[in-house]
């Protein structure tokens, strides 16, 4: 009940920020608390990132909101998401694509096993988690209508530009210890529109950052 209130307060201070009421509905329906290591669970609400182990964070709430936002998922898309963490952010994009599928691929394995425990807790079914270095995509499951980069890239990508439908939108962190978030956008070229600063864990791979 508790949790519920903390949801509700979140959700009417995302809607004050000017998060459309699609992703609200969808971040309303999935229980953070379940996302986050038992110490964190009174803060599961609150818009901040929170450990969730191996050195890496569960973004904040309004991030998550946001960069959903951005991609403008639809009905019936199959998106990837590099960097599944604790899963949560795949699961409010599983809830946006509704009869689609979202591809979550995770380096770390405990985290990607953390990942699929909460999303069965959650009742999620259409989120696949991969382990795999996510810097080069996920060839298998290529085109995407979508994909999520939830860490910080030292560019924007090729491997995951060519992974896009036609149509298909990135969207990716891009810097070292501060970021700027770009949305890119493949038409016969790639548009690419900067969103703001940000701050994200580093994308650690072939194509990511091998120096941390
Ligand atoms: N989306 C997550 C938060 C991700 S934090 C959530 O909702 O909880 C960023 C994650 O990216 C970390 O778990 C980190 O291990 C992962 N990561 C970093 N480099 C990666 C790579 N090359 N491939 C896949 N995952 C990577």
């Amino acid at each position: 009940m508790e949790f519920e209130i903390q949801k509700s307060r979140l959700i009417e201070e995302l809607r004050q920020h000017g998060i459309s009421e699609r992703v609200l509905n969808a971040m309303k329906s999935i229980p953070r608390h379940l996302f986050v290591p038992e110490k964190e669970k009174k803060n599961a609400y609150a818009d901040y990132p929170l450990p969730i182990g191996w050195g890496q964070t569960i973004s904040a709430p309004h991030m998550v909101a946001i960069m959903c936002d951005i991609l403008d998922i639809q009905d019936g898309m199959k998106i990837l998401e590099i960097g599944a963490g604790s899963g949560y952010h795949a699961a409010v994009m599983a809830v946006l694509a509704g009869s689609g599928h979202v591809y979550a691929v995770e380096r770390i394995e405990g985290l990607a096993q953390f990942a699929r425990d909460n999303l069965k807790k959650a009742g999620i079914t259409n989120v696949t988690v991969i382990v795999e270095d996510g810097s080069l995509g996920l060839a298998g499951y290529a085109p995407y209508d979508c994909i999520s980069v939830a860490c910080a890239s030292p560019e924007i990508l090729e491997t995951l530009t060519d992974q896009l439908k036609k149509g298909g939108k990135l969207v990716i962190p891009v810097g070292k210890y501060f970021q700027e978030l770009y949305l890119v956008t493949k038409t016969d070229g790639l548009k690419k529109e900067a969103k703001g600063g940000v701050v994200f864990v580093p994308l650690v791979g072939k194509k990511g950052f091998s120096d941390f």
